[in-house]
């Protein structure tokens, strides 16, 4: 089981299922959102997911067809999900507590990264979106 919590802890959740892929994305969105470099997520399934506490101080920034849920005591971002797929988390990794054990990991939206963002792992990168069916665990 994987468990994930916001930076004040009043937002816990649980994770059923296994991580595939991690995903960084460079885009400019997540470069405001995150305040750094890049976002770190990895797509699960809406039904993996289950908010252990803390379900009511998630607030959710909502433009352009993206909803981005976040804690609204201290600002941790959860997950994203878009209105044209429902069922899908955008969920960032970074609140999880657990070591998470894959090796599958991506860059996308590298052609609009900061200049001062310098990509040096070897992992494959995609200059814009990918299809985010391809990155689902199959365990789920
Ligand atoms: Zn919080
Ligand atoms: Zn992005």
């Amino acid at each position: 089981m994987i468990s994930g919590n916001c930076l004040c802890g009043e937002v816990v959740y649980q994770l059923n299922s296994d991580i595939n892929t991690i995903v960084f994305c460079h885009c400019s969105r997540c470069r405001k959102q995150t305040g750094t470099a890049f976002n770190s997520s990895a797509i699960i399934k809406k039904k993996d997911f289950t908010f252990i506490k803390g379900e009511t101080n998630v607030k959710i920034y909502a433009k352009d067809g993206v909803n981005r849920h976040f804690c609204s005591n201290c600002g941790s971002h959860i997950f994203s999900v878009r209105d044209n797929d429902r069922n899908t988390y955008r969920l960032r990794i970074g609140l999880i507590n657990e070591p998470i054990m894959t090796e599958n990991r991506i860059h996308i939206y590298t052609d609009s990264k900061a200049n001062w963002d310098n990509i040096c792992d070897g992992y494959t990168q995609y200059p814009d979106s990918i299809n985010p069916s391809d990155l689902t665990s199959n365990n789920s």
